[in-house]
């Protein structure tokens, strides 16, 4: 029986040949993110936190999550009890926990740089982990272990000494087991049970039971992230973030090669995170078959999906956008930024020297975006909004602070130290010169 809002699940289309570059603009843009109003209403939260430590984060779970906690932070050891998942469930997060390590491991600056720049004068760089970090996990129902697997793996690889990891307990107080058992893999030092504004502000700032971090990571909703973009402005904080995180996002890149079936459960896999999710599908010189068969696809999967609602919303916000050859789809997707690109191309490795902005691509057709969500090894949290065109996704390094440092021979001074004391009498710096002078003076 037909439910009310049924009907067709659609995209709108345009076409590169014939938008004027008003248009084209128009394409590239996401939904408006209200970060500055956003911003005013996490305020009073932050604050509330930041007075009252715990008694404030144990009223706010239970406004928020509705969950009545007598205490907000577990320390290992974890019980047993707390962390007992499916058989095939654990199985399958030692498989994702073993290949995420894996790529993550290979990221890590074992040795530093050394380099001589002039004879005598060695600098070098090396990197250090930073001491305490914090993981945001989304969801009070959902069930997000994935997501705590890709914020732990490279804080324990990085060697952090100090990982709390936030998550939004269920109503009846306890967090999801799966994601316990992944707090346990990744070593996290204690689990905050709050969500939202009041978790960030609890490992920006700190509260009686809850430890302050130096970096805050992962995603979450416009809370969380309006939260994150507070405090990392707050000199009292002291706290860095991953990165500015939206809605997540993907384009879909489909030449003649491209299966119909497969794009569409692509674009679907996206549609279905939340009704804000974007999708585009960029066909680059589709038959109007093909391009055809591609939507009847989307409609058909997206109608037995659980999630059809969420699907219906977000799939009349995306966009299908015709290319006249794949050199231009691959310079719209490069305007647009997309945190996930996906190429259904022919030879499609070929064409990655081309691109030039993404979170993450996933190449050819036997490579579902799913698998970058989960298991292959790379990471899934990644700019969105369009910042892939200045951030990276979430890595090993984000994890680390890199130091320099340098050494310089008495020789090395007698040829650098004029340089430098040139330089500090222009800029007026006479005690700079002098360091350098009252040196140089010493060897004759
Ligand atoms: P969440 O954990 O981000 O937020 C839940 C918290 O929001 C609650 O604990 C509460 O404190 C706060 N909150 C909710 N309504 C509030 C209100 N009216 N006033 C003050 N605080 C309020 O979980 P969510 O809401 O389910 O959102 C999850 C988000 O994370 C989604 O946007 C999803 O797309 C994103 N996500 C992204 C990834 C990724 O890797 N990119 C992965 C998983 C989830």
């Amino acid at each position: 029986t037909p439910k009310p809002g049924d009907g067709p699940i659609s995209m709108r289309t345009s076409d590169l040949t014939s938008v004027t570059p008003a248009e084209r603009a128009q394409l590239l843009r996401r939904p408006v993110l209200k970060s500055g109003e956003m911003i005013d209403k996490v305020k009073p939260i932050v604050e509330q936190v930041r007075q009252s430590g715990d008694k404030a984060l144990l009223e706010l779970t239970a406004k928020f999550d509705k969950a009545s906690l007598t205490s907000t932070v577990a320390f290992p050891p974890y019980t047993a009890e707390s962390m007992k998942v499916d058989e095939e469930v654990r199985k399958a997060i030692d498989v994702a926990y073993a290949n995420i390590r894996k790529f993550h491991e290979a990221q890590i600056d074992k040795t530093g740089l050394q380099v001589e720049t002039m004879p005598g004068v060695v600098c070098s760089r090396f990197a250090r982990p930073i001491a305490r970090v914090g993981l945001y996990v989304p969801g009070g129902t959902a069930i997000l272990p994935s997501t705590a697997l890709m914020l732990g793996i490279p804080a324990q690889v990085a060697g952090c000494k100090e990982i709390v990891l936030a998550t939004p307990p269920r109503s009846d107080g306890s967090i999801s087991p799966e994601v316990m058992y992944v707090a346990k893999l990744v070593g996290a030092s204690a689990i905050l049970k709050a969500g939202g504004a009041q978790a960030v502000a609890a490992m920006a700032y700190g509260t009686e039971s809850c430890p302050k971090v130096d970096k805050i990571f992962g995603p979450g909703n416009q809370w969380v992230t309006a939260a994150k973009m507070l405090v990392q402005n707050d000199t009292d904080a002291l706290v860095s973030i991953d990165m500015p995180a939206g809605p997540s996002e993907v384009l879909v890149i489909a030449d003649h090669t491209a299966n119909p079936a497969f794009v569409a459960a692509d674009l679907l896999s996206q549609a279905e995170h939340g009704v804000d999710s974007q999708v585009v599908l960029v066909a680059v010189n589709l038959t109007a078959d093909h391009l055809a068969s591609i939507e009847r696809e989307v409609d058909e999967q997206a109608h037995a999906l659980e999630r059809v609602d969420i699907v219906r919303q977000s799939v009349s916000k995306s966009l299908i956008v015709k290319a006249p050859n794949v050199e231009e789809a691959i310079a719209f997707s490069n305007d647009y930024a997309p945190e996930h690109l996906i190429l259904h191309l022919e030879n499609a490795r070929d064409k990655i020297p081309l691109i030039e902005n993404a979170g993450s691509v996933f190449v050819g057709p036997y490579t579902p975006e799913s698998c970058g969500d989960y298991a292959s090894g790379t990471n899934h949290t990644l700019p969105t909004n369009g910042y892939a065109r200045q951030f990276s996704g979430v890595n090993t390094q984000s994890y680390q602070k890199h130091i320099t440092s340098q050494e310089i021979t008495a020789s090395g001074l007698g040829k650098l130290g004029p340089v430098v004391a040139t330089l500090a009498d222009c800029e007026g710096l006479q005690a700079h010169a002098n360091a350098v002078r009252i040196r140089l003076k010493a060897f004759q």
